[in-house]
């Protein structure tokens, strides 16, 4: 089927994507962590407030707790006791009269107001004011941060550690959470090599793998790195028999374009359901997806700039679906381009561009230059995806274009 924004054969990417989320069962099982040990992991509980934060009202500043009904026309009341953080006052004080108060001590029951005491001077106990108050001046009120049973932290939240110092401040030791991913990586190809072994003539570097594996560490999972696997159908089929006992996803890059040394394909045919599709995207057109007897499968191209751009506008966001996670927010802009971009009408476009401010102020996006999906260094210089949709052509300089902001794992 084709329409207006995909071109025959090929598979919209809002389509695969939809396609891929509906086939993706969230992990259930959950553990028990301290919090302390409990970072980048995904909530299994909502967190309501156990008590007000702060517990009680309390002093904002070093200074004089007092009623201000109490005030006297002199301004000068008498001192009759402190109330200092974790030592509060125990008495109660009578019109006239006055309490010594440092920050963070709670409030006396009998004052509704502190003066900070550069304000005032002091002779003894007669404490003079030389300013003007007004009612509850320098006082932090009891839940004015977060009020008993508030709900603080939802079920899905990826906990960051501004969370885990909210989860402490409320006295929470510990929290439910969703267990890791195991996330399994294949490389495939004859002609890889690992950083540090010597390249014979036709060999490249393998990059893939590492660079999937970074990412994969920034989503918070386990990795089972398979390295490289040859060309051959018996090694790739035992890679995936070994990735898919071991892993909730299994992840490969390389042989999903069909070429005459590719037997990811006939592999896969035999120990799944795997759905190789051409979507209409760019970089990264084929593409496969589909279900191992344990785990879920993403077959990424192998081009470098393709594997990293599918893996993260598709196979992340499946797997944040698999944690439980709070689906992934990315920013878009709409913003001027300030160079021509090539474009041909029938794939949906992930440029890389770099996003600056420019002498007017305005938010302007440039290309990297050359976009090739084997030129790594494309997606290195850049900070941002130039998104452009399918049925567009070619874009001229000062043309407005939408993009989308690098997220955290780029
Ligand atoms: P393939 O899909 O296996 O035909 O690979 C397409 C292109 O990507 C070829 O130029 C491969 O050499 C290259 N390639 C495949 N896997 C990797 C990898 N893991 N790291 C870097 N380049 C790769
Ligand atoms: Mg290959």
């Amino acid at each position: 089927m084709s329409d207006c924004c995909s071109a025959p054969g090929l598979l919209p990417f809002e389509q695969a994507l939809a396609n891929m989320l509906a086939q993706v069962s969230p992990v259930t099982e959950t553990l028990t962590l301290a919090i302390d040990q409990a970072l980048h992991y995904v909530l299994a509980q909502d967190i309501a407030s156990p008590l007000n934060v702060p517990p009680h009202d309390n002093s904002a500043m070093d200074g004089y707790a007092f009623a201000l009904g109490s005030f006297t026309a002199n301004k000068i009341l008498t001192l009759v006791g402190r109330s200092m953080a974790g030592a509060p006052f125990q008495g109660v004080c009578q019109a006239g009269e006055c309490i010594r108060i440092m920050t963070g001590a709670k409030m006396p029951d009998c004052c509704d107001s502190v003066e900070m005491q550069e304000n005032v001077s002091a002779d003894g106990e007669q404490i003079t004011f030389l300013q003007d108050k007004s009612f509850g001046c320098h006082v932090r009120n009891a839940g004015e941060d977060i009020q008993l049973g508030q709900q603080v932290l939802q079920l899905g939240k990826k906990l960051t550690a501004v969370d885990i110092g909210v989860l402490a401040s409320l006295g929470v030791a510990e929290v439910k959470v969703y267990r890791k991913l195991k996330v399994a990586l294949i490389a495939t190809g004859d002609e890889l090599k690992l950083p540090g072994q010597t390249l014979r003539v036709g060999d490249i570097y393998e990059s893939n793998s590492f660079v999937l594996a970074a990412m994969l560490q920034k989503l918070h999972v386990d990795v089972i790195d398979f390295g490289i696997i040859e060309d051959d159908f018996s090694a790739i089929k035992s890679a995936f028999i070994s990735a898919d006992e071991q892993a909730d996803a299994v992840i490969s890059s390389g042989g999903v374009s069909v070429g005459d040394a590719d037997y990811t394909k006939t592999v896969l045919d035999e120990l799944g359901e795997i759905a190789f599709w051409k979507i209409a995207m760019k970089p990264g057109k084929p593409f496969a997806f589909g279900k191992l007897a344990n785990s879920l499968f993403f077959g990424l191209p192998g081009n470098p700039v393709s594997a990293l751009v599918t893996f993260h506008q598709l196979a992340l966001v499946a797997l944040t679906k698999m944690q439980n996670a709070q689906p992934l927010k990315r920013t878009h802009l709409t913003v001027k381009c300030s160079t021509d971009l090539r474009k041909s009408p029938g794939r949906m476009d992930f440029q890389r561009g770099v996003l600056a401010i420019n002498s007017q102020g305005e938010n302007i996006v440039s290309s990297t230059g050359a976009q090739g999906s084997g030129i790594l260094s494309s997606l290195a210089k850049a900070n941002c995806y130039i998104i452009l949709p399918s049925e567009q052509g070619k874009v001229a300089a000062g043309e407005m274009v939408t993009v989308q902001l690098f997220d955290q794992f780029l």
